[in-house]
């Protein structure tokens, strides 16, 4: 058996062991420690962020965003439908109740238009004072329309929190995505562009608001001599270890970034001449994506072949590939939720497929991946 391609795999700097033996010569193998403080400060000057907590994921992130923002139980957070299960979950976890807005076609991220749709009858109904907090992802890297959702947003005083879980690096009208909201998350879990092994981060303008992320993210510990509590806390910081990966990861983020970015340029001069297939792409000069995963439609009237079957014989030769999201409004477990769709989400969910792009990716895998796209294509 060749060896396995995944979609994206941790790929590491050089710089990490530094970082880490650094960690066990001082003995700080523990929550909190000089690298967490390092990999920070170094995260807010990589994404031009004002302050960073660095966390034990993205998921306890958005989770603290959703607290900070006094999401309860009977409120309601919009959030993308076209993403993965955890940019909702932490509604969940709050006892509030996500409403799902699906994408558009450009940019396959929350459409602005239906956005305003579901605050709009949510107004009518005089719920608009329980939508707490609005969730929108990047997907793949792709920035959303933020100019267009934060003008609606701003219109109804609805917070956002950006979830940039798999965008770090990409750019948003020149600036990286992650801090045109009130919140925005970070992930670093093995698959992500940059990889800890598994954390994240809460990035915010508002200092006070990332120094209360970090109080209930150690316990929420009362300053005494004692353990002493007057709110519910949690386990959500990130490792002494963990962050001195993250600091040697740091350094190669914008190398990782042009990397994700040439082999996506490498597919598309593949794919060029096959009729059917279409590709995630930045409408705009002000969009510009990290590329994280290099995705795919493939229209089977036109192509003569279909997702499924490029997934399987991607399969068969050991190679990694992933339909697209399934979108939180077909999902069992959300499926009692208010959503707002207009079949765009689910056209490619249908259609689309994720294709490997690590950027470890060898010569010799990028000629095994562009044989199966011969076979299957035909061309
Ligand atoms: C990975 C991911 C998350 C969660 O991050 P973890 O660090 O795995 O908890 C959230 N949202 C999106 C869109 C993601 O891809």
């Amino acid at each position: 058996m060749k060896k396995k391609i995944y979609l994206c795999s941790p790929h590491m700097g050089g710089g990490e062991m530094k970082y880490v033996q650094e960690a066990f010569d001082s003995n700080w193998i523990a929550p909190l420690g000089p690298n967490v403080d390092g990999f920070e400060r170094e995260l807010c000057a990589a994404v031009g962020a004002k302050h960073v907590a660095a966390l034990s994921s993205g998921t306890a992130a958005i989770h603290l965003s959703l607290i900070l923002l006094g999401v309860k139980p009977g409120d309601y957070v919009i959030g993308t439908s076209f993403t993965f299960s955890a940019t909702v979950n932490p509604i969940a976890y709050l006892g509030a109740t996500p409403v799902l807005v699906d994408s558009e076609p450009g940019t396959w991220n929350m459409d602005p238009e239906l956005l305003e749709e579901a605050i709009q009858i949510a107004n009518r109904k005089s719920q608009i004072a329980n939508i707490k907090a609005i969730i929108v992802a990047h997907l793949y890297g792709m920035p959303a329309k933020m100019k267009e959702i934060m003008a609606v947003a701003d219109k109804y005083g609805i917070p956002v929190v950006e979830d940039a879980a798999e965008a770090l690096g990409s750019e948003y009208m020149g600036r990286r995505v992650g801090c045109n909201s009130k919140f925005g998350i970070l992930s670093f879990n093995g698959n992500k562009i940059i990889t800890t092994s598994g954390g994240g981060a809460l990035i915010s303008g508002d200092a006070a608001l990332i120094e209360r992320a970090r109080f209930l993210a150690t316990q929420a510990r009362d300053p005494a001599p004692h353990y002493q509590h007057s709110e519910i806390g949690y386990n959500y910081r990130m490792s002494n270890v963990v962050a001195g990966v993250g600091r040697g990861q740091l350094e190669v983020l914008d190398l990782r970034v042009r990397q994700h970015r040439e082999i996506n340029a490498w597919y598309r001069e593949l794919l060029k001449d096959v009729p059917g297939v279409t590709f995630q792409s930045e409408p705009s000069p002000d969009f510009y994506s990290n590329f994280w995963l290099t995705c795919i439609v493939i229209d089977p009237a036109v192509a003569g072949t279909d997702r499924e079957k490029l997934r399987l014989a991607f399969e068969e030769a050991n190679i990694e590939s992933r339909p697209l999201w399934k979108p939180m409004h077909l999902q069992p477990v959300f499926a009692g939720c208010p959503a707002y769709v207009n079949g765009t989400s689910e056209a490619l969910f249908n259609n689309g497929l994720c294709l490997p792009s690590g950027s470890n990716i060898d010569e010799e895998g990028r000629r095994r991946i562009a044989e199966v796209i011969r076979k299957v294509f035909k061309v």
